[in-house]
C-alpha cells in the first residue's frame, strides 16, 4: 500500500491480552488471561431500575452534552470516596471524568512525553500503560522489583545517571501483573525521592479498593505535598467496566491539561454513563456491593493458590497478593511461558504469558493468571491441566 502512516506507530504492536481475549472467547475455553471481573456480580437488575430513573428523572439532560470535566455529582462522590477510602483531600474539581483509567494513561503519555523522553517504570509493569506510552515515542527504564514492588535504592541510582526522565509510571496496589503491593516505607522513601527530583509520578489504582486482608495504606496521591502525583482512578473493578468510567484527579495546572487532551479526544465522557453510576451509588450501596466482589475473589484467590501449591512442582514460584486480581508466576528459566501457553490453549487453558509486561523485553519465564474471572470448578480444572503441561515442560 502507498500510503505512508506516522512515525508513532513504528514500534506499536497491538495488544497480547486484546489478541489472546479473541480466543479465549470461546465457553470451553478456561481462562485466567483477561482481568476481568466477575460477570456474575454486575448489577444487572439494579442498573435496569437505574437507567428508568435517570431516563424518567432527567432524561433531557442525560442525552445531551455535559462539560468535559463530567457530570458534577459524580465527580463530587468521587472526591468523597477518595478522601475516605484513600485518606486524600480533593474536591470534584481536582476531577476530570475519563473513558476508563486506559484513557488517562494515554492523556499521560500526550501531556509529558517528547521523542525520546524517558519513562520509568516497575519492572513488570501494565502492558496496556506501556503501549499507550509508546505511541509517543519514549524510552522506558525498567526499575527492578522485589516482593515488596518498586525497589527504591534502584530508582535513586537512575534519577542520579539521567537527566531526561519525564515521567514516573507505578502502581503500587495489587500490581499488575503481579499483584505485589508496596509497604508503607517505600510509598514514603518514594515520595521523599519525588520530592528531591520533582519528576510527575503517575499513580493507576484500579485495585486498591480490592484488599482482601492486611492493613490499608494510603495513597500516593494522599502523601504528596508538592502536586507532582497524577492519580488515576476507575470504575471498572469496584462496578462494571462496560460503562467505561474512570477519572484523572490531579493539581490544577496538570488537570488543564489533561482537560485539553480529552477535548480533543472526545469532549467528554457519556453523559448518560456518568448519571447512570452516579445514580446508583445514590439508590444503592456501592461499598456493599464492594465488599460483595473482595467476598468473592478471596475465595477464588484462595483456592487457585491452593491449587497451584498441590499441582505445580515446587520450584514454580508465585505471589500471595492480598487483594486485585492477579498472581505472578515464575517458572524455571529454561521454561518458555509463551511456548507454554500454546500448549495450554490446546487444552483450553489460557493464561498471559510475562513477556510482553517488561517494555525492553527479555524476560521469558513468567505469567500472569488472573482469578477474579472463572467460578470456583473451573479455577481448579484450569490450574491441574496447567500443572499437567508444566510437568510435561520439566521432564524435557
Ligand atoms: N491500569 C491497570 C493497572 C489496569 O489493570 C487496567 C485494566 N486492566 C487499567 C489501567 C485500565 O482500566 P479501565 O480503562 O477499564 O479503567
Amino acid at each position: 500500500m502507498a500510503v505512508k502512516f506516522a512515525k508513532r506507530l513504528d514500534n506499536l504492536e497491538g495488544s497480547a491480552i486484546r489478541e489472546l481475549l479473541k480466543l479465549t472467547a470461546r465457553p470451553e475455553v478456561i481462562s485466567f488471561a483477561g482481568g476481568m471481573p466477575a460477570p456474575e456480580l454486575f448489577p444487572v437488575e439494579e442498573m435496569k431500575k437505574v437507567s428508568v430513573a435517570v431516563l424518567e428523572e432527567q432524561g433531557k439532560i442525560a442525552l445531551q452534552y455535559t462539560t468535559t470535566e463530567g457530570y458534577k455529582p459524580l465527580r463530587e462522590k468521587i472526591a468523597e470516596r477518595m478522601n475516605r477510602k484513600l485518606k486524600t483531600n480533593v474536591t470534584a474539581d481536582d476531577i476530570l471524568i475519563t473513558s476508563g483509567s486506559q484513557q488517562g494513561l494515554d492523556f499521560s503519555g500526550k501531556v509529558f512525553l517528547d521523542e525520546g523522553d524517558i519513562v520509568l517504570c516497575e519492572s513488570p509493569s501494565y502492558m496496556g500503560a506501556l503501549n499507550a506510552f509508546k505511541s509517543y515515542q519514549p524510552k522506558f527504564i525498567e526499575i527492578p522489583t522485589d516482593e515488596n514492588g518498586m525497589i527504591m535504592e534502584e530508582l535513586e541510582k537512575v534519577l542520579e545517571e539521567n537527566d531526561r526522565v519525564k515521567m514516573i509510571y507505578v502502581i503500587p496496589d495489587f500490581q499488575n501483573p503481579s499483584g505485589r503491593t508496596w509497604p508503607m516505607e517505600r510509598r514514603q522513601k518514594f515520595m521523599e525521592i519525588i520530592n528531591k527530583y520533582e519528576i510527575p509520578v503517575i499513580e493507576d489504582n484500579p485495585y486498591g479498593e480490592l484488599r482482601f486482608e492486611g492493613e490499608f495504606l494510603p495513597s500516593l496521591k494522599s502523601l504528596d505535598t508538592k502536586g507532582l502525583v497524577i492519580f488515576l482512578g476507575t470504575f471498572s473493578k469496584i462496578f462494571c467496566p462496560g460503562y467505561r468510567l474512570g477519572w484523572t484527579c490531579a493539581a490544577p495546572e496538570i488537570l488543564t491539561k489533561y482537560n485539553i487532551c480529552k477535548q480533543g479526544a472526545d469532549l467528554q465522557a457519556s453523559t448518560i454513563s456518568q448519571m447512570e453510576v452516579n445514580k446508583f451509588i445514590e439508590m444503592y450501596d456501592l461499598d456493599a456491593h464492594v465488599e460483595n466482589i473482595k467476598a468473592c475473589y478471596v475465595k477464588r484467590r484462595d483456592l487457585m493458590l491452593k491449587t497451584m501449591e498441590e499441582e505445580f512442582p515446587d520450584c514454580v514460584k508465585f505471589t500471595h497478593p492480598q487483594g486485585g486480581l492477579f498472581t505472578w508466576v515464575i517458572l524455571p528459566e529454561n521454561v518458555n511461558a509463551s511456548e507454554m501457553a500454546q500448549k495450554c490453549l490446546e487444552k483450553n487453558v489460557a493464561y498471559v504469558p510475562g513477556d510482553s509486561f517488561f517494555p525492553n523485553g527479555g524476560v521469558y519465564n513468567c505469567c500472569r493468571l488472573n482469578y477474579s474471572n472463572m467460578p470456583e470448578d473451573k479455577i481448579v480444572e484450569g490450574i491441574k491441566r496447567m500443572g499437567e503441561v508444566l510437568r510435561a515442560e520439566l521432564e524435557k
